[in-house]
């Protein structure tokens, strides 16, 4: 497939080009890529290389992404492409995110293979996942309108660093959203991600606030890393205040991996004092992942606090609600469940 021209650059004066699709604004030579190696200029233009080529295509249940209030239970097309626009050294997808387009097994697919694909599993829904869906965001427009007509829906699994302008693109056709918010001090995001806190509260605060994409948010637990009690409070009582108390929030466990070989696993003690500590600040939804616990993964009504959706890892073992309302005492949880 020809390479796609791209939707966010400008030229500049020096002849080479600034692409704003991320605020990294990288600017690029002629002949040479960008930071997620995905766009490159070529004769003076940009161009999007990643288009069409999608690499990891699997079927996956939807609380893999995780998503816990989006349709559970179902199953959603999955893939990624090679590249990313951050460098977290802790990268737990890294043999796709830091490889170049030729060194991945990339497939060749259009956006109507891609839609049709998900049309012949049955899967009711598209995940933009893996590496991060923000560096490939004219493939995601392209497949997402045709997916949006065939009423089929469309998650991003995303960092949330996308330019202001870009993301009002990127996101227009997008139904869910999982963002990671990976700490929440800026050390960490400069120190260990090579991007900036503040650009990702800016996307959270837009998602939730000027769409209606439905937010879930991700936090890696990694060891001495951002895993104080004081961090996660500091964290919880910004998505309360910011996002409300109705946004999931999933802390997940860390294994060593990528450029972090040195830090051991998170323990099951650490995500489970961080789910407290959220509940603790008003949080309504807290899960935790990458481990075992029916407790950790099922959804308690948040009236009554009866079980509403019990789960164990990615499985979804029982539903307790009649359309989107606790069984037990009819209050509504929030979420999108068909
Ligand atoms: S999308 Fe890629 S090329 Fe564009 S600014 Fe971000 S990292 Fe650089």
């Amino acid at each position: 497939m020809d390479n796609k021209l791209a939707k966010w650059w400008e030229s500049q004066s020096n002849g080479k080009i600034l692409c704003t699709l991320c605020p990294r604004y990288c600017t690029i030579g002629e002949g040479q890529k960008g930071f997620c190696y995905i766009r490159e200029n070529i004769d003076n233009k940009l161009y999007s290389i990643g288009y069409g080529k999608p690499t990891g295509f699997a079927i996956d249940p939807i609380e893999k992404k995780p998503l816990s209030h989006f349709l559970p239970g179902t199953d959603v097309l999955s893939f990624g492409t090679a590249g990313c626009n951050l460098g977290c050294k802790f990268c737990q997808n890294w043999t796709m995110s830091k490889s170049k387009i030729d060194d991945i097994n990339s497939l060749e697919a259009t956006p109507e293979q891609v839609v049709s694909h998900a049309k012949k599993h049955g899967t009711p829904s598209i995940a933009y996942t893996y590496n991060d869906p923000t560096i490939f965001g004219e493939y995601v427009i392209d497949i997402s309108k045709i997916a949006r007509k065939e009423n089929i829906k469309n998650v991003m699994v995303t960092a949330g660093y996308i330019d202001k302008e870009a993301r009002k693109d990127v996101y227009k056709y997008i139904d869910a959203a999982n963002v990671d918010l990976k700490a929440f001090t800026e050390t960490f995001y400069h120190k260990l991600t090579f991007s900036h806190l503040n650009d990702i509260l800016d996307t959270l605060i837009w998602i939730k606030n000027e769409t209606d994409v439905w937010l879930e948010i991700t936090t890696l637990l990694i060891p001495r890393e951002n895993d104080s009690q004081e961090e996660i409070k500091q964290l919880s009582s910004w998505v309360v205040e910011n996002l409300g108390e109705n946004v999931p929030l999933h802390f997940t466990a860390f294994h060593p991996d990528f450029k972090m070989k040195d830090k051991p696993r998170t323990p099951i003690s650490t995500l489970t004092m961080a789910r407290n500590m959220a509940i603790k600040e008003g949080i309504n939804y807290c899960y935790i992942g990458n481990v075992h616990s029916i407790e950790g993964q099922t959804t308690y009504c948040p009236n009554c606090n009866e079980p509403v959706i019990i789960r164990d890892w990615h499985s979804v073992l029982d539903v307790r609600l009649s359309e989107n309302k606790c069984q037990n005492c009819r209050e509504s949880v929030s979420g999108i469940f068909k």
